[in-house]
């Protein structure tokens, strides 16, 4: 036992050895951070509905209670909230039931904006909701189907996150054009 962990340390340095000679690449995103209030009108009243929003979210077992609100060009808005199951894996995420939602009602009408807030222990929370990362998946496949850019506010009591397209939410993104080799 001692001995193979000896070799597999051994190995493991050679290899570290080998990726620190080689070229670094680093990938940066840019995000605006500003309070709510700092926002413009259109996206204040987006988070506005997000907020609402969590207070209709069904999670008996995280308490966790997130809303979303989808803008759409047209000027619709399109809400939802996380709905968790006591089978776990069969609940989602409130970005996705409403980007779902939004798609399937308007499957031409892209979505300008989504905001995000999260409510627990009786308060929002005070740093921006971070969407985990298979809604980040949805928010960059709901842009390149309209192929438009789609802002993203994650709200903070504290400060808000602007991301001014899904893909800066996403580096090193696979989409379509993956799939295409
Ligand atoms: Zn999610």
């Amino acid at each position: 036992m001692h001995h193979n962990m000896h070799n597999c340390a051994q190995m493991y340095a050679h290899i570290l050895q080998k990726t620190m000679n080689m070229k670094e690449l680093l990938i940066q995103t840019k995000v605006k951070v500003c309070s709510e209030q700092e926002l413009p009108q259109q996206l204040q009243e987006l988070v506005r509905q997000a907020k609402d929003k969590t207070q209709d979210a069904y999670c008996p077992y995280s308490h966790y209670h997130v809303g979303a609100a989808a803008l759409l060009e047209d000027g619709q808005v399109w809400t939802g909230a996380n709905q968790e199951n006591a089978a776990y894996p069969s609940g989602l995420c409130a970005e996705r039931t409403t980007l779902f939602a939004a798609n399937a009602n308007n499957p031409h009408t892209p979505v300008t904006a989504l905001a995000i807030a999260c409510y627990t222990d009786g308060h929002f929370t005070h740093d921006p909701a971070s969407p985990c990362g298979a809604c980040r998946q949805v928010m960059l496949e709901t842009e390149h189907r309209f192929g438009k850019p789609m802002t993203v506010v994650l709200y903070g009591e504290r400060e808000c996150y602007v991301f001014e397209r899904a893909s800066d939410l996403l580096p090193v993104c696979f989409t379509n054009e993956n799939l295409e080799g």
